[in-house]
């Protein structure tokens, strides 16, 4: 981020935070250039807040919205979820997300993430995504966690 008074790259963050219902960063920023000092105020959008992810082997990625939105697809495929209702859960993830404050975030909280969503909008759904994304052990895990939903019923 460049100094607009002189130029300078080497620039700090002071204070940071969601603005626009969490859609826009608000960061205040302070010249670190000897002889400029200024301090600045910069609105970032949405895609640069999003944290990146840390897979399980510590490589980094971005946040890919469209390869999740792919995966939540592939668990509703054929389920009575709307389009709408599938955006809106993707809306409330990155917004969790973003709410983080975190710079990077292990995979592992966006795929819980996905799992509460899904839960909310359909059992099938998530069953689907959890027997992957968990790697149930067995059957009899498999078994436990329909068992533990039977029990469990979500309220809608
Ligand atoms: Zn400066």
């Amino acid at each position: 981020m460049h100094c607009p008074f002189c130029g300078a790259n080497d620039t700090k963050v002071i204070d940071s935070r969601l603005v626009a219902e969490g859609d826009q960063v608000r960061r205040r920023r302070e010249c670190l250039a000897s002889g400029c000092g200024e301090r600045f105020t910069t609105f970032e959008t949405a895609e640069l807040v999003l944290p990146r992810l840390i897979k399980s082997d510590g490589s980094r990625q971005p946040f890919d919205e469209e390869k999740l939105r792919a995966g939540m697809q592939r668990a509703l495929e054929k389920r009575p979820v709307s389009v709408e209702r599938l955006e809106a859960a993707l809306v409330h993830i990155k917004h969790k997300l973003r709410a983080t404050g975190e710079r990077e975030v292990k995979s592992l909280v966006v795929g819980e993430l996905v799992m509460g969503e899904l839960q909310k909008l359909d059992e099938v759904a998530y069953i689907r995504f959890a027997s992957v994304y968990r790697r149930f052990q067995d059957l009899n895990e498999f078994r436990e966690e329909i068992d533990r939903l039977a029990r469990e019923p979500v309220k809608p």
